[in-house]
């Protein structure tokens, strides 16, 4: 079935200007970048962003982090588009991550790990409208 999801590629990443190696693998996957903007994330916007990790004792860490440098915010669409990115992605932990996927080859760290990807279809539409309207995703 045809899903969105959204993506972020995390500030380890742009700043290693990596954006375009990123997408490539994005796009080899099948799935199609519908909405993309390249902003600086407020420490507002990252707090409620992650609100879920609030009490887990990175918070304060990822919150920082994700403020550091730009970030790109996406939108991707195509079959099971959530648990398809989720594969392309690969574990959170790079050294877990699976050869070929985007974690394993460009990630730092657990922290530091190059994207972010919605983890149900639920969360998705939740973090899509957060970042997008809905005239700016061209599918
Ligand atoms: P994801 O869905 O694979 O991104 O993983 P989680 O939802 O478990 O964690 C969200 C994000 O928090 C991860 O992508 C990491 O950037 C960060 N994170 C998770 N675990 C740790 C940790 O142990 N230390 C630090 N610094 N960051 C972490």
């Amino acid at each position: 079935m045809t899903e969105r999801t959204f993506s972020i590629i995390k500030p380890d990443a742009t700043k290693r200007n990596l954006t375009g190696k990123i997408n490539a693998v994005i796009e080899e996957s099948g799935l199609r970048i519908v909405a993309q903007r390249r902003i600086r994330m407020t420490q507002e916007e990252a707090e409620d962003f992650y609100d879920v990790h609030r009490e887990r004792p990175f918070y304060g860490e990822l919150v920082e982090f994700m403020i550091s440098e730009p970030v790109v915010v996406q939108v991707l669409q195509g079959d099971n588009a959530v648990a398809r990115y989720r594969e392309v992605m690969g574990a959170t932990n790079p050294a877990q991550a699976a050869d070929g996927t985007i974690r394993k080859l460009f990630a730092l760290s657990v922290g530091e790990n190059s994207v972010h990807g919605s983890d149900s279809v639920d969360n998705a539409k939740i973090e899509i409208a957060q970042f997008f309207d809905e005239a700016d995703i061209v599918g």
